[in-house]
């Protein structure tokens, strides 16, 4: 066989394992940065529920100064009603009673609803609270395992990187730079065995005459349907 054949053999095997190797490390980092949205998120979490519970203190003293009015409101009413001269001043000054009395009941329902609101507040805060923490914690824990977890895969992508560039400078540089072509569409499939007579990168059969020059011939050849180059396994 070719020995730059034979040296591309070996060669398209180490980017093949490479190619294995790197999406290791994507896949490493992408399982950190999942938990560390996680966080944020809770964090975000944290934060609506103090707005909301600021809201709500803000919206009961809000209700508790209408409800201060309206019974101040009242009183003056009541002080009117002593020496109310007409039908029709008794009539407004009743009117305007109802409605500070109405104002007030409103008032104390908001009240307790926003009451009701803050009820779970110091529970929940301090429930969210221990999920950042734990969070944290095991960030911590999964950053140190993933650093020592991409070390060891870089690790073994040097020593891949090393070999091929040993085996690269065997190879006559046209050659390599025809393979480089190659693999930027064909990936780990630029150099393909041919089983059965066919390419087993696009799997079509190849016909007698470069099928028996690939037998015979000392050349790269490629195949005639996709382009990858072939070879014969001996
Ligand atoms: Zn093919």
């Amino acid at each position: 066989m070719n020995k730059d054949l034979q040296n591309l053999i070996a060669l398209a095997q180490i980017d093949k394992e490479a190619s294995h190797l790197e999406p290791k490390i994507t896949h490493i980092e992408n399982e950190l940065n999942e938990k560390i949205k996680l966080q944020v998120q809770v964090q975000d979490e944290l934060e609506e529920l103090r707005n909301n519970a600021k809201k709500a203190t803000i919206n009961i003293h809000a209700n508790e100064l209408v409800i201060k009015e309206n019974n101040d409101k009242i009183e003056q009413i009541d002080k009117k009603m002593a020496s109310v001269k007409s039908e029709q001043e008794l009539r407004a000054l009743d009117a305007e009673n109802g409605l500070a009395k109405e104002k007030i009941a409103y008032a104390n329902e908001q009240i307790s609803q926003f009451e009701k609101e803050l009820e779970n507040f110091t529970s929940k805060e301090e429930e969210i609270q221990h999920r950042i923490q734990e969070l944290e914690k095991e960030i911590q824990e999964d950053r140190e395992e993933a650093q020592k977890k991409t070390a060891k895969v870089r690790v073994e992508l040097k020593k891949i990187f090393d070999n091929k560039e040993k085996i690269a400078k065997t190879i006559d540089n046209k050659v390599l730079i025809f393979y480089e072509k190659i693999r930027k569409w064909a990936k780990d499939t630029s150099v393909v065995v041919v089983k059965k007579q066919a390419c087993s990168g696009c799997y079509i059969k190849i016909n007698d005459m470069v099928y028996s020059e690939l037998l015979k011939s000392d050349d790269i050849i490629t195949c005639p349907h996709c382009g990858r180059i072939l070879y014969i396994e001996q």
